[in-house]
């Protein structure tokens, strides 16, 4: 089989090495670009939610380039992500006329048989082979979410603009061709030392946000315009609600122990959201909530235009804001949304929050 996937964001990296683990070829989904979001909204129902026509125009390029078999993730719960693939599906094979196979991995509760029947297929190495290569692949997502928060706290007191997303790339790149776990381990300890060496303004106190919002969007730099670091580059320190490894303990069997973070959220958003509207729409609020306690300045909503749960949240987000005194901007993102418009609509609200601060500074008697 060629089999391809979802680009989002440096995912790919450990999914590649579990597919060849599994004895596959893979057929690497392109980095999207504007041609990548064209061809997806050309074939994708008007209303579909932008990852999705992200995702259908990734496919396409993939199976440009010889793929005959997807991998992707399912859903479940009030949000059209569990309709994603079949739909898909339908799209490439019967209005496009693409020959290709689609393989949808469920979250494994409630789902756990259909699981291991696809796992037992796709699999064609002897098990103690494929766990080491999966024990390899979630080492290198440890390595990619290490290296990343380093890099958003680094970001904002750097003194040469680009130093800290240059070492972020090569050290990206590194974890990329590793092929042991002490490999890996030895390349995120080269990195986190090349991120101390960084020259930077020790002395300044960066404004703190928090960056919420749809996994997909938050995840892909290309659909989220780059927020992350155009924030690190206006002296943020970001701080992401959603790493690569919360996706993965989302979308296996780790499903089932269920993270503490994810926990916390849930329950921190039941006084404004009790009930689950799908995707990440409670977090979004429970995370708000949990920035607001522990004294971040703001906070950035991302959502994609027609996403449901994210305009749910989005609707309770001027009470929450309100309340616990938390300023939120809340990014629609879609195919028209353009990187300009959304550096001018953060800086906005950057200096908005330094305003804040500094007002703040002065109500109690200290020197803004
Ligand atoms: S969470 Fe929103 S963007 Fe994601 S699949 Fe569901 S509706 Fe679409």
């Amino acid at each position: 089989m060629k089999i391809t996937f979802p680009h989002m964001g440096t995912s790919w990296i450990a999914i590649k090495t579990l597919v060849e683990g599994m004895g596959h070829e893979v057929v690497l989904p392109p980095p999207p670009t504007k041609r990548t979001l064209d061809l997806g909204t050309k074939y994708s129902p008007e209303f579909a939610c932008l990852p999705f026509k992200v995702l259908l125009g990734t496919y396409l390029e993939a199976l440009e380039l010889g793929a005959d078999t997807i991998i992707s993730s399912g859903g479940v719960g009030p949000c059209r992500a569990g309709y994603y693939t079949q739909l898909q599906g339908r799209i490439l094979r019967e209005q496009l006329g693409y020959d290709v196979r689609v393989i949808t991995f469920e979250p494994p509760r409630g789902h756990l048989i259909e699981t291991y029947r696809i796992i037992r297929d796709l699999v064609k190495v002897s098990f103690p082979k494929f766990l080491a290569c999966a024990w390899l692949a979630w080492q290198k997502l440890l390595a990619l979410d290490a290296l990343e928060r380093e890099s958003h706290r680094v970001r904002p007191l750097e003194l040469e603009k680009g130093a800290t997303s240059r070492i972020l790339s090569q050290g990206i790149a590194a974890i990329e061709k590793a092929d042991s776990v002490r490999e890996i381990k030895n390349i995120t300890a080269t990195f986190l030392e090349k991120f101390k060496q960084i020259p930077k303004d020790s002395e300044y106190q960066p404004l703190k946000v928090g960056v919420i919002g749809e996994i997909y969007v938050v995840l892909e730099p290309f659909v989220n315009l780059d927020v992350v670091e155009t924030l690190g580059h206006m002296g943020v320190y970001v701080d992401r609600s959603i790493f690569l490894t919360n996706w993965v303990t989302e979308n296996t069997f780790l499903d089932t122990f269920r993270v503490e973070a994810e926990r916390n959220a849930k329950k921190a958003a039941r006084p404004y959201l009790p009930e689950l509207v799908g995707g990440h729409g409670q977090t979004s609020i429970g995370e708000t909530v949990l920035y607001a306690k522990r004294g971040f300045d703001g906070v950035v909503q991302l959502a994609p235009f027609t996403c449901i749960p994210e305009i749910v949240a989005k609707s309770i987000m001027p009470r929450v804001s309100k309340e616990l005194d938390i300023p939120v901007l809340t990014l629609m993102l879609d195919e028209q949304t353009g990187k300009a418009g959304i550096a001018t609509r953060l800086e906005a609200f950057v200096d908005l929050l330094r305003m804040r601060r500094n007002r703040l500074a002065i109500a109690r008697g200290e020197t803004a």
